[in-house]
């Protein structure tokens, strides 16, 4: 049946294994990539390949986009734009809300529906135990598609919002991305002391993984964040501040960036010139969402 065709555009790590896992399950799959190469081994495995853009909108009326941007959906189906009538475009690349919801009213100007996605999930885990994917738009074109998308993680619909699907995986993005950094900020501060990473990384992430800090925040975090509760009972904004401090002097003295360093303590500086300093630690998230 028509639902079971399905057209991906954009065969980087991602869209290649979304391809396996839709042909895995019995779809027609119809595949286009920029670099036509990256198609060769999708079409041994028995996906067809789209010559166009044009030709890859035809082949399927529901059409995933696992692009680096938006701006790449822009660039592929720019020309395209007379194909796009009747199509579900599923576009699970990574952009900020705005760019989302600008494309969402492009799509609808061409007789197209967008659904946004966020993948919970690299490669290597799409479609097994705890994947799961933010979607954003509308609903109709959602519960259309909801079964084969199930296929790639488990669905998770947060509203008609174009934006509102990015937003969550830009969030999850912040806190990864965040903490990647100060991984290898902290890599680089122990290997000016001539402790290797091998021998340094087992015991940070061991302690970032058990410290109460973190492995209670599901918990506390719910009262200090939503509810604006900090009783200063743990780690104080003031303590905090003065490590945060101590990290900084010790990256200038290292001679390595002090970007990231700086940036935490400009939130405890703020936090405590605003009152917070006998609270939690948590307070910075006061002087945090006023910007
Ligand atoms: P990339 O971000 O490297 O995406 C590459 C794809 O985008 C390729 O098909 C590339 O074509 C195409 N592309 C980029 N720019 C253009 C352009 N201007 N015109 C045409 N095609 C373009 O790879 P991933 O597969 O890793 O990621 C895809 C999306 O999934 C990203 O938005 C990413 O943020 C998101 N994501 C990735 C995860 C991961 O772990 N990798 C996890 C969760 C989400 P070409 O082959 O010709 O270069």
């Amino acid at each position: 049946s028509a639902h079971d065709k399905v057209t991906l555009i954009g065969l980087g790590p991602m869209g290649q294994a979304m391809v396996r896992i839709f042909l895995a399950a019995g779809h027609d799959v119809t595949v286009w990539n920029r670099t036509p190469s990256r198609a060769d081994d999708l079409v041994a495995a028995g996906a067809l390949r789209a010559e166009t853009p044009k030709d890859a909108l035809a082949a399927s009326k529901l059409v995933v986009l696992s692009l680096t941007d938006y701006a790449a959906m822009d660039a592929i189906l720019g020309d395209a734009s007379a194909a796009l009538a009747g199509r579900t475009l599923v576009n699970l690349s990574s952009d900020t809300p705005d760019v989302t919801r600008e494309a969402a009213r492009w799509a609808d100007a061409h007789g197209a529906t967008l659904l946004v996605g966020g993948v919970m999930a690299p490669p290597g885990m799409l479609g097994g135990e705890g994947a799961y994917v933010y979607y954003s738009g509308p609903a109709e074109a959602f519960t259309t598609y909801e079964k084969v998308l199930t296929l790639l993680g488990e669905p998770r619909y947060v509203g008609e919002d174009p934006g509102a699907a990015q937003l969550l995986y830009q969030a999850h993005l912040d806190v990864f991305l965040t903490a990647l950094s100060g991984i290898a900020h902290a890599v680089a501060l122990v290997g000016t002391a001539g402790v290797s990473a091998a021998e340094f990384l087992p015991d940070a992430l061991g302690t970032l993984a058990t410290t109460d800090a973190m492995t209670g925040l599901s918990e506390t975090g719910a009262a200090a964040f939503d509810d604006g509760v900090h009783p200063g009972d743990l780690s104080t904004a003031t303590m905090m501040g003065a490590t945060a401090a101590h990290i900084l002097g010790a990256s200038e003295s290292a001679g390595i960036d002090t970007a990231l360093p700086r940036a935490v303590l400009s939130h405890y500086e703020r936090a405590i010139a605003a009152g917070h300093g006998k609270d939690n630690w948590t307070s910075i998230f006061e002087v945090i969402k006023a910007r």
